[in-house]
């Protein structure tokens, strides 16, 4: 048995994603008219609750057109310390949107508005960068999935909008939050001037993302995408999958989470692990050893069949999504249970 537990970026698309792909009407994108990728654009904007929606070739390119467009140069952007866009892109807020980051440790990857409140630059200091941006991350993904709680988001909205800054958010794995929580997307987009989500994890689109926002800030972030290389031609052949997934792989998300479920009861109480480890709320596991050796659980995990990553020393990271069967996750959960004795 092999069960693929390194991410839910490894998904293959359905069936259905094949077919529409083949069928898809397309046009020319940079002018305006791929008929699928528009059709895209107004659903992912109508589940979301706002004026308009970009697609775009990737979540890291979603976050940083969102950034570069809404974060002034030399701005300072306020983030989670184990952020994917702090530490996953690269650099790109440096290198692209040439911001200065200010860092804040979460409870449970989760910002705190007590705790960000006294970071906001007053107004007037010469000395001061401009606060412009918080961004907060829809699960939180080093966390192990964790979920941002609505009025945590309306609280940080409401604090940064009252010091004149804007509030993204990178909703990669946005609808897992919305199935886990029984919580529709357009609650958790109402209160920030920007979003992502990501159609190329749980929801099995083969690549692309959305950007999502009200219609001026959507016409920007246009221009950014086209900058950074991301305007595309007849990708409606891409948009088509992205229909399937809002229409039919939603839902579907809560059957990944039960699976994390089923792994985890392998790691409860091993004496091996550290016991304050986050229980999956969604599709992520993450749990920290006592001994550095997660390198060497990643490879004895491997032997058996069972992928999945070391983040670093300690840290164990395993995602559960589509491809990954009952089967496999009561499998993994056996050998992780040995493994962990
Ligand atoms: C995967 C991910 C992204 C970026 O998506 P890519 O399509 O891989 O560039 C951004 N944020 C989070 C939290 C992610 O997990």
């Amino acid at each position: 048995m092999r069960v693929d537990l390194r991410s839910d970026t490894v998904t293959v698309p359905t069936e259905k994603m094949r077919k529409a792909m083949y069928e898809a009407e397309v046009g020319d994108d940079v002018f305006g008219e791929d008929p699928t990728i528009n059709r895209l654009q107004e659903m992912a904007a109508d589940i979301c609750g706002r004026e308009a929606a970009l697609f775009v070739p990737s979540g890291t390119m979603a976050n940083q057109i969102c950034v570069r467009v809404q974060a002034p140069r030399g701005s300072e952007v306020i983030l989670e310390e184990e952020s994917h866009i702090f530490l996953h892109e690269v650099g790109g807020l440096a290198a692209l949107a040439q911001v200065q980051t200010r860092l804040v440790k979460g409870v449970r990857g989760i910002l705190q508005p007590q705790d960000i409140a006294p970071l906001f630059r007053p107004p007037g200091d010469i000395h001061a960068p401009k606060t412009s941006l918080v961004c907060i991350e829809q699960t939180s993904m080093m966390a192990g999935g964790t979920i941002y709680p609505l009025e945590t988001i309306k609280e940080i909205s409401r604090l940064a909008h009252e010091k004149g800054a804007r509030v993204h958010m990178d909703g990669a794995r946005l609808f897992n939050a919305v199935v886990a929580s029984g919580i529709p997307a357009r609650d958790f987009a109402a209160p920030v001037d920007s979003l992502m989500f990501c159609l190329s994890k749980g929801l099995c689109c083969p690549v692309g993302s959305m950007v999502v926002g009200n219609n001026d800030f959507i016409e920007e972030a246009r221009v950014a995408r086209k900058l950074y290389g991301g305007g595309m031609r007849q990708a409606g052949i891409l948009a088509a999958c992205g229909i399937v997934a809002l229409t039919e792989m939603i839902d579907r998300l809560e059957e990944d989470h039960e699976k994390a479920k089923i792994i985890a009861r392998a790691i409860e109480g091993s004496h091996l692990v550290k016991p304050d480890w986050n229980r999956p709320e969604t599709n992520i596991i993450i749990f920290s050893l006592r001994e550095p050796k997660a390198g060497e659980l990643v490879k004895k995990l491997a032997d058996r069949g069972v992928l999945c990553l070391d983040l670093d020393d300690y840290r164990i990271r395993m995602v559960t999504h589509k491809d990954v069967s009952f089967e496999g996750a009561r499998y993994a959960s056996e050998v992780l249970g040995e493994l962990l004795q």
